[in-house]
């Protein structure tokens, strides 16, 4: 997906400096008392009682280096994750430097009954790693080392896709991640983990060997398919913030010297756009595992000349040396134009796919395809952008179609809990937008056409692209017939419900409804209550 930071110069400024910024002598910006007077959080937000805030710590919380309290310089940069939508005010952001500092606030929070999120990349499109009371942040859990002898890697839980992709390329190996850099692994591989080297080698979730985990009893253990092997399984696909604090991954990592990467586009016309994405439909079909693509239906505003424009644009990533040419065959005859036509190194290839800053705010939903789009639910999608480009909007509109048929993906995994393993494919709908006040507007616009598209989709839904409209229907949504099952290891392993948030594993489980289980039949029987 073609959304965020690339990996150029200023990336690593801009991160170095939210690094940096936080780490003045008394640790992340830590003032020497827990004093009321000098107010910079009143000063920026009239109504947050700082004081309050403050007061609502416990002594065994108060004036560690490593956390960030309301009273600090760089607690307001710090509490908000990636999506800038969500607004929360924690009591204080631990950023633990090591084991121990990591149970001593883990402890500390569970003795006084205290709410917390897990944060690594802070991605999440909602707000699930974000929380009013309590922090914890994973950014200095970020080793990463590589063994080649062994083809595996020990990735730190705070470590981001950019820093991986920039780790293992230089050795010509890559593990299968998602094509956005500044994304946190963790985050990604416990939702599953989707991007171009996916139906080659298999989900991020796949390639895991073992997690170290901080567990609900604030012990650290190591889980794998053989230890803990019902934890294991529930972690890789529905491990967000439901079972315990993953400190760090081994993943097996894959030799790919070589790669091919095409980014083509075409300008809007329905009749062609039409055209183009029933032939890339097809085309999916056809395959070989080495090649991975998405075709793209986009709408984004000028800034400056206020005009819109739509357009369909496909992406496609071919691992080894051979020459990529089967996209010719099918798409040269509808004249596109080539942005990108790379053969190279992986490393190589990522800088190409992922992309530039975007809007601050954003809003995302998700459908898995059990099936090729009707031309009905395509015309319904084409009219949208045609509409879109005649009536421009201040907002960007990306809806990104992509293959997960017949390759790694599809092959059952009795290690993973990730659900719509015989997906013919998803479909993600990002809306990005520039300032606070456009949200409602373009929110009820993507609520409006997913109403209308919602009878050409599948029910199930991505765990990754979390989307808090789905209400009580989530579990069955992103889990589909894994419910059960999670909920039995949730019982096991965190039976108090430490953690938790508004869409992870919970203790109990209301049964959907027959029509829902139905569905559920029909689509992934194959999966069901494995
Ligand atoms: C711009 C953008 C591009 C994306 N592209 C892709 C893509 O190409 N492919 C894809 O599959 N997905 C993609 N995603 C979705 C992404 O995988 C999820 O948003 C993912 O959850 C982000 O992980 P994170 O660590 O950055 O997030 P965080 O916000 O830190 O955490 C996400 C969830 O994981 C839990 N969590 C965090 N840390 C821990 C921990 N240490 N232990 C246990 N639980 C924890 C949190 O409670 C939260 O529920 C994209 C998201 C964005 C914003």
């Amino acid at each position: 997906m073609k959304l965020c930071f690339t990996f150029d110069l200023r990336n690593i400024i801009f991160f170095s400096a939210l690094i940096m910024i936080g780490q003045p002598l008394l640790g992340y910006g830590v003032r020497p008392s827990f004093t009321c007077t000098d107010n910079p959080l009143e000063e920026i937000y009239p109504n947050q009682n700082m004081c309050a805030l403050l007061s609502s710590i416990p002594p065994a919380l108060r004036n560690l280096p490593y956390a960030m309290y309301p009273n600090s310089d760089v607690y307001n940069t710090n509490r908000f994750g990636f999506n800038k939508r969500f607004n929360f005010f924690p009591a204080a952001i631990f950023i633990p430097t090591n084991e121990a500092e990591m149970i001593t606030v883990y402890k500390a929070l569970v003795q006084n009954n205290l709410p917390f999120a897990l944060r690594s990349g802070g991605h999440c499109f909602g707000p699930g790693s974000l929380s009013t009371g309590y922090v914890i942040d994973l950014r200095n859990f970020n080793a990463i080392v590589p063994d080649t002898n062994n083809n595996t890697v020990y990735i730190g839980a705070g470590s981001r896709l950019g820093d991986v992709i920039s780790a293992l390329g230089p050795l010509n190996y890559a593990i299968p991640t998602g094509d956005c850099p500044s994304v946190g692994v963790t985050g990604l591989t416990l939702g599953g983990g989707i991007g171009f080297l996916a139906r080659q080698y298999g989900l991020t979730c796949d390639n895991v060997v073992n997690i170290r985990l901080l567990t609900a009893l604030g012990t650290i253990i190591t889980v794998d398919a053989d230890n803990y092997p019902d934890l294991f399984w529930a972690l890789c696909g529905a491990g967000a913030g439901a079972f315990g604090v993953v400190l760090g991954f081994t993943f097996t990592m894959h030799y790919v010297p070589e790669v091919s990467y095409i980014s083509v586009h075409w300008d809007w016309d329905p009749a062609q756009a039409t055209q183009i994405f029933n032939a890339w439909q097809t085309w999916t079909t056809t395959l070989p595992t080495t090649i991975s693509t998405e075709c793209v239906l986009g709408y984004r505003i000028d800034p400056i000349k206020k005009t819109g424009t739509s357009r369909v644009t496909l992406n496609a990533l071919k691992v080894g040396s051979e020459p990529f040419t089967e996209w010719q065959s099918v798409f040269s005859q509808f004249n596109p134009i080539i942005d990108t036509n790379y053969h190279g190194n992986y490393i190589g290839a990522a800088k190409k796919f992922a992309s530039t800053p975007i809007a601050p705010f954003s809003k995302v939903k998700s459908k898995m395809l059990f099936q090729p789009l009707s031309q009905a639910g395509l015309q319904v999608l084409t009219a949208f952008f045609s509409q879109l480009q005649e009536n421009p909007c201040d907002i960007r509109v990306n809806f990104f179609f992509g293959s997960m048929l017949n390759g790694a993906i599809s092959k059952s995994n009795s290690n993973s809990s990730f659900f719509p393993r015989s997906a013919f494919g998803y479909v993600f709908q990002f809306a990005y937008w520039f300032h606070e006040k456009q949200a409602t507007q373009t929110i009820n616009l993507l609520r409006q056409i997913y109403r209308d598209l919602e009878p050409y989709f599948s029910p199930y839904s991505y765990a990754n692209l979390i989307d808090f409209e789905l209400g009580a229907s989530y579990l069955d949504a992103y889990y589909g017939g894994n419910v059960n099952r999670l909920i039995q290891v949730k019982n096991k392993y965190d039976p108090t419900n430490i953690f938790h948030w508004e869409q992870s594993i919970p203790l109990t489980y209301v049964p959907q409804s027959p029509i829902n289980q139905a569905i559920g039949q029909k689509y992934c029987s194959k999966f069901i209550n494995r």
